[in-house]
């Protein structure tokens, strides 16, 4: 439960003076309808109104602040002509100018004779001083509430900056002053501000560097969320290592019998990541292994041999998908290996209906089934183990922690293996997973020839085609994809049909087309023809990124490829990977390419290597988009930017670990201002929850 010392900033916006209801939906757009959302929402600019002239030797076009007498007030002889008003600061004259004002509010605002402060930007027009639409105007008594710095913030319509900065205003008099939750000596050396004066003060910036993430104030609040970020993590492992494990080290006869059937030898990195796995297994702790292995790794592999070892100790395992796609390939890839083995392997997702459903959850609950392949449908309450001790999640960042643990807590302190295809940076697999084990396959097998990948213009679509038709003709398979995005959807789906449509001229009944709004049924029909061969050119949205394996397809065609995310394209380009014969990606922009997607796209042509993709997508794009989606599982961070504050993360990764040694259960008088801290961010959910503090 969250401390009552934060009651006011979790209250809604419109809490704050001022706020109203409008406002409240207005904000909730722009950052969020919690005060929270409002502190978090940081200037990104600042405007200087301290130059403050005698108007005879000012500089036009500058943002001033003038005390100025009014003098004269000309209303619109015309709807279509500005209200004009008067004024005079005793070295020259004024103009102010207001189009589509009432003029009741001109004439309460200025009434002729007083003295305002006026606030704006100074122009000169036909040799006279003019200023349209003051940002403000005050009485003299009030000037210092406008002649200072002015933070900036970001806009959408209808908040305009005079009332964000408003509202700001009230929300940071909202903030209770915190107990310190840093420690001492860190926070002397690294000359941080109190949290209190570091949020005050990214609230109030003085100066451009003031705004920079390298700012002192700036760093302390992204240290204070990184930190939550890792407490959290590290109270979640903490929890799950002290439940003990079972030891599972079978004696190898299954994993010897599939090996033997398969085709190839594993990879050395195979074979190590392996080593590593069996010895988690078998030691008395529980495994939770994170397994990184780009496209093509092999990691399916690695996966089937980790559930036999549990199935030799005569226990069941489970591997899942996040799509159903993925888990039908999983099945077709699985299932006749262990019939051969004499094994069996099912498969649960969210069609498994009716007869088939009950039939197969009692032979679960028997232990009949070794290993149950499926989607999130896993988790439902029903489906129930005999004996679940081997949990491999291949996620591809599409499950949060929450969901990773539910589907341990179904076994019986089941070992966790989480296997990721998108390469993650260390920083980002530090915000996600804290420390987790963590091995790699860094190494594909061998044979496979690089992609020959070229970025071109979408006008040398003719060209294209004919090359596509010539290759086509010597019997290679090609992708053609075009993206999909959620917020134009309809407009997307609309230029891949017209896209079909065109490519049918050329192609006739050797394109198909498959894309996410099609019935399942027909989306397999069209996948299975690709794959046998009847059609050679499949024209798809983004759906084909989990898709199937077809090892004849060596071409893939992008289009817009400067929409897609780095890490999307290298699961894309992956796909035609697979085989074994030299391979083409085209990517494909809509011109002109700006300096930055430039870059981007050039990174794709030089690498396959999806680390450096990786890394190099997260300088360019920061952390939170790197993974295209935002149900991606990975923390977003609001005040942390991780292009910059990597070194942060990694200090707050040990400092983090050593509160957890220290003081699990947060009882300290520091341990207490933490426990505030993880719920100022809310991580509760996930760290308190599952940790119930005493
Ligand atoms: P991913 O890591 O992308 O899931 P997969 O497990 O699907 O990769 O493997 C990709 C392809 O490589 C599959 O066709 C698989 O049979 C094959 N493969 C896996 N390991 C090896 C190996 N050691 N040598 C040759 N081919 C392999
Ligand atoms: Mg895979």
């Amino acid at each position: 439960m969250r401390p009552k010392i934060l009651f006011p900033l979790f209250a809604s916006v419109s809490t704050l003076g001022g706020v109203g209801s409008k406002a409240t939906q207005l904000l909730s757009r722009l950052c969020g309808d919690r005060v929270v959302d409002l502190l978090w929402h940081l200037p990104t600019n600042l405007v200087d109104r301290t130059y403050s002239p005698a108007l005879i030797n000012a500089r036009e076009n500058m943002i001033v602040s003038l005390r100025v007498k009014i003098l004269e007030h000309l209303p619109p002889k015309s709807s279509k002509q500005p209200y004009r008003v008067i004024c005079s600061d005793g070295t020259d004259r004024l103009c102010l100018i207001f189009f589509k004002v009432y003029a009741q509010s001109i004439a309460k605002n200025l009434p002729i004779g007083e003295e305002r402060i006026v606030s704006g930007k100074l122009e000169s027009f036909n040799g006279q001083w003019q200023m349209s639409h003051p940002d403000y105007i005050v009485k003299p008594q009030e000037a210092a509430s406008v002649m200072g710095i002015e933070p900036v913030y970001p806009l959408t319509a209808g908040v305009s900056n005079k009332m964000l900065n408003k509202f700001v205003k009230e929300a940071l008099q909202t903030v209770p002053k915190f107990e310190e939750w840093l420690e001492p000596n860190f926070l002397k050396v690294s000359k941080f501000p109190s949290f209190n004066e570091a949020l005050d003060a990214s609230h109030h910036p003085q100066t451009g560097q003031d705004l920079l993430p390298s700012s002192l104030p700036r760093q302390r609040l992204a240290y204070d969320e990184l930190l939550a970020n890792q407490l959290a993590l590290a109270m979640v492992r903490h929890e799950v290592k002290k439940q003990s494990g079972r030891k599972i080290n079978g004696n190898g006869l299954l994993r010897q019998k599939v090996l033997q059937k398969l085709t190839f030898n594993l990879t050395e990195a195979q074979e190590r990541v392996l080593k590593e796995i069996y010895a988690d297994q078998a030691s008395d702790y529980r495994m939770l292994r994170l397994l990184q292995g780009d496209v093509g790794s092999g990691k399916t592999i690695v996966a089937l041999l980790t559930m036999l070892n549990a199935v030799e100790c005569g226990t069941q395992a489970a591997i899942m998908a996040p799509t159903e796609i993925l888990a039908k390939q999983h099945m077709e890839t699985i299932a006749p290996l262990c019939e051969d083995i004499g094994i069996r392997a099912e498969i649960l997702t969210g069609r498994t209906k009716g007869k088939n459903r009950t039939k197969l959850l009692e032979e679960l609950k028997d232990g009949k089934i070794d290993i149950l392949i499926g989607t999130h449908a896993l988790f439902v309450e029903d489906v129930v183990f005999k004996d679940l001790a081997c949990v491999v999640v291949d996620e591809q960042h599409r499950f949060g922690v929450h969901q990773r643990l539910c589907l341990s807590e179904k076994g019986n302190q089941a070992d966790i293996l989480v296997m990721t295809a998108t390469p993650i940076p260390r920083t980002l697999v530090l915000t996600a997973y804290g420390d987790m084990e963590y091995s790699k396959i860094d190494q594909v097998p061998a044979g496979r020839k690089p992609v020959d990948t070229r970025v071109m213009p979408l006008d040398k679509l003719p060209e294209i085609i004919v090359a596509l038709q010539r290759k086509i003709r010597n019997g290679a398979r090609a992708y053609w994809v075009c993206p999909l995005v959620e917020e134009s959807e309809k407009s997307d789906l609309a230029a891949a049909i017209s896209r079909f449509e065109t490519l049918q001229k050329y192609f006739g009944n050797a394109v198909g087309l498959v894309h996410g709004k099609m019935k399942e049924k027909e989306k397999d029909q069209v996948m299975d023809a690709f794959k046998k061969g009847s059609l050679k050119l499949l024209v798809a949205t983004t759906v084909i990124e989990v898709g199937v394996n077809v090892p004849e397809a060596t071409v893939m065609v992008i289009e817009h490829a400067e929409r897609f995310g780095l890490a999307q394209l290298h699961q894309l380009r992956g796909r035609i990977k697979r085989g074994f014969e030299a391979s083409t990606c085209l990517l494909l922009y809509n011109p002109p390419l700006s300096e930055n997607s430039r870059a981007r796209l050039n990174i794709m042509r030089e690498t396959e290597d999806g680390f450096r993709i990786a890394e190099e997508d997260l300088k360019l794009r920061g952390g939170g988009e790197l993974l295209g989606t935002r149900q991606s599982g990975f923390d977003e961070f609001c005040l942390a930017d991780l292009s910059y504050h990597k070194d942060l993360l990694y200090t707050a990764h040990k400092d983090a670990q050593m509160i957890i040694a220290a003081d699990p259960l947060l009882q300290t008088p520091r341990g207490r201002a933490l426990r505030v801290l993880l719920y100022l961010f809310e991580k509760d959910t996930y760290a308190l929850q599952i940790t119930p503090l005493v």
